[in-house]
């Protein structure tokens, strides 16, 4: 390996954000601060994160991905999360169909002819040279796009990359001749592309990141509090993702096939598996957007062409139970999170699979109402979740781009905080009209600190002295049950579809019941902190509470009269 490169000077950088996946990469940057997808020189902002090699050529992307069909063995595709990783670690699954992975010089490697001749031999290149490569690709269409040579990017990687990785990422970045700005987590990089919209309020959220790629799903709640970023729960799964989308179409082309043709299954033969693959993926996209698709491969197996075509509805039934893996996936990280569905504001739909109708359809069921399902087929001002991080790693990118390397001390962690944060809420006691206690929620739980929040308390109407009384709140799940049916006729209550007969079943065993039990989130007053007296409040005036939480968590409330001089000041320890 050469020397590690001279980082440029802050005021040299160019600079952009990128999102380096097993199945898809893209490249980002900034204009006038709002972020923008770049394409390759072959049109595509999902670049196929693939090398191929023909006659001494590279290829890289989509024209690489084309090459799985007639030229497998000298294809490397899946590789970035084997980066950093031991060989006795990695899971090949995805690699049988391309250039397989190999412990080679103790380091994971792939034997592929990358030069030209008959004679030359095969090299055995290491992941390390394999992902600096492919990187050095995006570079290169990046730098041909912006006219002037990128230097500097933020990268995103997902919550359980180890150290271990990403100094592997960051070395391979090295070698491609990119300084690593920071690494950032996916799910972060989501939640900044929605905040950085004009009309993204920085409010205080639960934000549930759902994204769903290729290989892999990856869900975290976050909480975002005051613009600062906590993760709360991650879950990683590698059964429920696309492939397993692919592989269902797979099946039921290739029996569909064997039915009308009585050839050959198309799936014990690798050039055809190959075929399969790439047209039923190709069906499954169009099945997100339109309710029909048709599949159609010339010469899928002994030299039969085949078309078919499928509606959504079909394909929503036989993918039903990955849909519900997704579900399953989902439910369990709130949870994890030792949170309530009712808790979280909004759920970000991020990754290629999430662009599927019935994925964010089914998580409209398991949110109540006023949850947000930031999905393209749910909300039409959702951003295309395949976007989704790359525009967050050139925000941060233009964010931090003056700044010198050494003061972007957490590059090589994800700027994600592991800050100390309240559990409870704080809050203040108001009596509501019919004469009981409310809690009026200040400072929300899991708001990272130090966090500053002001409310605005009416006096009671004549006015008088006011007694504010600082809490702690909790919330608890109000559950209602519905009134007992005389009958059973509400067994009778027609489904829609098959496939929307199921999807209740995971969180209701009740589903075919017309009334649900009704669950509301509902504040219960915890231990008092504080109590401060106003003396002498107008008529119809308000008390404003600030609310100042310090770092070691002790508190400091302050109380006076809107519009009038002084207040009452107190600090309560941690
Ligand atoms: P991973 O690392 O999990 O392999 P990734 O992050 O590199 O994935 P993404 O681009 O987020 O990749 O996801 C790729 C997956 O999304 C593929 O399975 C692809 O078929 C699927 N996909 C892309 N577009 C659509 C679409 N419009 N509808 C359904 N699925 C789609
Ligand atoms: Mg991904």
């Amino acid at each position: 390996m050469s020397e590690k490169k001279v980082a440029p000077a802050p005021g040299d950088r160019v600079v952009i954000g990128l999102t380096f996946g097993n199945s898809n990469s893209s490249i980002a940057h900034t204009v006038d601060d709002k972020a923008e997808v770049i394409a390759n020189e072959d049109g595509d902002r999902q670049i196929p994160t693939i090398l191929s090699y023909v006659e001494g050529e590279e290829y890289y992307g989509q024209q690489a991905k084309n090459f799985l069909v007639r030229n497998p063995t000298n294809t490397v595709a899946y590789f970035r999360d084997f980066l950093g990783k031991d060989f006795k670690s990695i899971d090949p699954t995805h690699n049988h169909a391309s250039a397989h992975p190999q412990e080679a010089s103790g380091t994971v490697s792939f034997t592929i002819k990358d030069k030209e001749g008959e004679e030359a031999e095969p090299s055995t290149l290491p992941i390390a040279e394999i992902s600096a490569r492919y990187l050095r690709r995006l570079v290169g269409s990046a730098s041909d796009y912006l006219g002037k040579k990128v230097t500097s990017a933020v990268i995103t990687i997902p919550t359980n990359f180890t150290e271990k990785q990403k100094a592997a990422l960051i070395a391979a970045a090295g070698e491609a001749d990119l300084e690593v700005l920071q690494l950032i987590s996916e799910p972060v990089a989501a939640v900044l592309a929605y905040d950085a919209r004009p009309e993204g309020e920085i409010s205080d959220k639960i934000v549930v990141v759902a994204d769903l790629g290729g290989t892999r799903s990856d869900v975290c709640v976050v909480a975002s509090r005051g613009g600062m970023y906590t993760i709360l729960a991650t879950a990683h799964d590698y059964e429920f993702a696309g492939f397993a989308l692919d592989k269902i179409l797979m099946d039921h082309f290739a029996k569909e096939f064997m039915k009308k043709h009585g050839g050959k299954d198309p799936r014990e033969n690798a050039r055809s598996l190959a075929k399969l693959k790439q047209e039923s993926e190709a069906t499954k996209k169009a099945l997100s957007l339109g309710n029909n698709a048709s599949f159609s491969v010339e010469s899928l197996s002994e030299g039969i062409d085949f078309a078919s075509t499928i509606n959504r509805l079909r394909y929503e039934t036989i993918a039903r139970t990955v849909f519900e893996g997704f579900n399953r996936l989902v439910e369990s990280v709130v949870k994890k999170a030792g949170l309530d569905v009712l808790d979280v504001d909004e759920v970000i739909l991020s990754g290629g699979t999430s662009h599927t109708p019935r994925i964010a359809a089914n998580f409209g069921y398991i949110f109540p109402k006023t949850t947000a399902i930031l999905a393209p087929s749910t909300t039409p001002t959702a951003i295309n979740p395949s976007e989704l991080q790359a525009r967050g790693a050139a925000l941060q990118a233009s964010l931090i781009q003056e700044y010198e390397a050494d003061d972007i001390d957490q590059s090589t962690h994800a700027a994600v905080t592991t800050v100390p944060h309240v559990n409870n809420a704080i809050g203040v006691v108001s009596v509501s009209d019919s004469g009981e206690e409310v809690f009026i929620p200040i400072v929300q739980p899991e708001t990272a600190v130090p966090a500053r929040r002001t409310v605005h308390v009416a006096a009671p109407k004549d006015g008088g002295d006011v007694l504010i009384k600082v809490v702690e709140g909790n919330t608890h799940i109000k559950v209602t049950k519905p009134e007992p049916k005389a009958n059973g006729d509400s067994k009778a209550a027609k489904v829609e579809d098959a496939a929307d007969s199921d999807e209740d079943s995971d969180f209701s065993d009740e589903e075919e019941e017309e009334e649900e039990e009704k669950r509301e989130k509902v504040w219960k007053i915890g231990s008092t902190l504080a109590e401060a007296a106003i003396r002498g409040v107008k008529k119809g005036g308000k008390v404003e509470v600030t609310i100042n939480v310090n770092a070691d968590l002790s508190v400091v409330v302050t109380t006076r009269e809107v519009g009038a001089k002084g207040g009452v000041r107190g600090t309560i320890s941690a």
